[in-house]
């Protein structure tokens, strides 16, 4: 029963008073929005990017804006480095111009704002506007890479993980969150940034999580890929791992590593881990693969290695085996996930056989199970090819989305549960901790594969 306690006049006027030094939602006098905003006065250091070149990240003292309507300010303790942001932050490829796909025209319309890199991370809720519900000041939260408004179309039909505020990250959607000294208004990537002392964010992106798990662990497990790993296998969004199954997992960098873990922690009897990387591999082998195959090796034998590993006792159709004859095979993964993607510059250690991330992706589908299921994961630009039978009556169910399905407020912290629970280790994968200054060489390493990835650490 819980503890009865004494509400004094006294009392209720502290609390109050409190909430609002702390900028919190006070009750229906502010549903119109009319509530001041929040002013800080706070200065903070971030890593800003702005133009070209290798240098076009540096690090820079700002001032915080003040705070209005539905933002969140989250004082940063840990965030990922993701490769997915290495080009922008390292300079390794001028932005494309704006060829009419979103992420040319992103990347070309962001170039030269001061923008704060990174999608998300870990940390605790520092000051919110005067329209935040979701969390209070002091709260530890995820913010997350992907928002869940809760009521857009898809949000309504139970696919947050591409909740439509997703795509409200154009360079017009985009409001200033601080200063540089010289006036430069300052933005974050995709309404959140990450490599920086604050993240200014919405409250649609900040999930709350109650941890007290270090920083590097909470940021690993928290992180954008591990999230769509473990969303890929253990949300149930998209597919389901049944115990006892057979899973492949194409690609084992952060993204891949953590479908290996979920895999395992859903029950799967057969996890073949696949990357041209032998750290990787070898990682992979120590956070549960049975199998491990490099595609520098195998070519295009590797679809029929998972068919001759996934295909069970027994061969007799007639008794629930797989028959590996004739033109409907019985063999092929249950779930395969692809996590391969592509290279943004050469590797350092081994490179995989289609820099692209094309083959993979078609390889992902072409080793799947005939009743069973892909989910693509990978960041890959161009035009696919799949035999047409195979597409149209094979049996195979394909699922795209954005974090492996998952669904922040829902499986952020039963992640966080799993990590708890030992069942999901995060040091196997962080293989490198550094702090705010030493953000560039880490990223480094993170872009030359060197690492399996880093987190950041402020
Ligand atoms: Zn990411
Ligand atoms: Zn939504």
């Amino acid at each position: 029963m819980a503890t009865k306690q004494r509400v004094t006049r006294r009392g209720l006027l502290k609390t109050a008073a409190s909430a609002a030094a702390a900028g919190a939602a006070l009750g229906p006098s502010v549903a119109l929005g009319q509530a001041p905003a929040v002013v800080t006065a706070r200065t903070f250091r971030a890593w800003v990017s702005r133009g070209t070149g290798r240098n076009r990240t540096t690090l820079q003292e700002l001032r915080l804006r003040p705070v209005t309507g539905r933002q969140v300010v989250v004082r940063t303790e840990a965030t990922n480095l993701c490769y997915s942001n290495a080009g922008l932050v390292l300079g390794l490829q001028d932005p494309p111009a704006a060829t009419g796909n979103t992420a040319g025209a992103l990347a070309a319309g962001t170039a030269n704002m001061a923008l704060i890199q990174g999608h998300g991370g870990v940390g605790v809720v520092e000051a919110v506007g005067p329209e935040v519900r979701r969390v209070q000041v002091g709260d530890r939260v995820c913010v997350s890479g992907t928002p869940q408004c809760g009521a857009c179309y898809h949000c309504l039909r139970g696919r947050a993980d591409v909740c439509q505020l997703l795509g409200r990250n154009l360079p017009s959607d985009l409001v200033p969150i601080a200063d540089q000294r010289d006036g430069t208004p300052v933005y974050s990537n995709s309404h959140i940034g990450g490599l920086a002392e604050l993240m200014v964010t919405f409250e649609e992106w900040v999930v709350p999580i109650v941890s007290k798990a270090a920083p590097a662990d909470l940021g690993m497990v928290l992180g954008c890929v591990s999230v769509a790993g473990l969303g890929a296998t253990v949300s149930g969004t998209l597919a389901t791992v049944e115990p006892g199954s057979t899973v492949a997992i194409v690609g084992c960098g952060p993204l891949g590593l953590s479908a290996v873990q979920g895999a395992r922690i859903a029950g799967a009897s057969t996890i073949i881990a696949i990357d041209p990387i032998r750290m990787r591999r070898d990682v992979a082998v120590k956070v549960g693969a049975t199998h491990v195959l490099d595609p520098n090796v195998e070519g295009a034998r590797i679809i029929e290695r998972v068919r001759a590993l996934t295909g069970g006792p027994t061969t007799r159709a007639w008794s629930g085996g797989r028959d590996s004859g004739g033109r409907r095979s019985g063999a092929g993964a249950d779930l395969v996930v692809e996590a391969a993607g592509a290279e943004l510059v050469k590797p350092k250690l081994e490179s995989g056989p289609d820099p692209t991330g094309i083959q993979p992706m078609q390889q992902a589908y072409e080793m799947c199970s005939a009743s069973g299921h892909v989910i693509t994961t990978g960041l890959v630009r161009g035009t696919i090819a799949l035999p047409a039978f195979l597409f149209a009556i094979g049996g195979i169910s394909h699922h795209g989305g954005q974090a492996g399905g998952a669904n922040p407020m829902r499986d952020i912290p039963r992640f966080v549960e799993l990590l708890h629970a030992g069942r999901y280790d995060a040091r196997m994968l962080v293989t490198r901790v550094v702090g705010l200054q030493d953000m560039i060489a880490a990223y480094e390493e993170v872009a030359y594969r060197t690492t399996v990835t880093a987190i950041m650490v402020v």
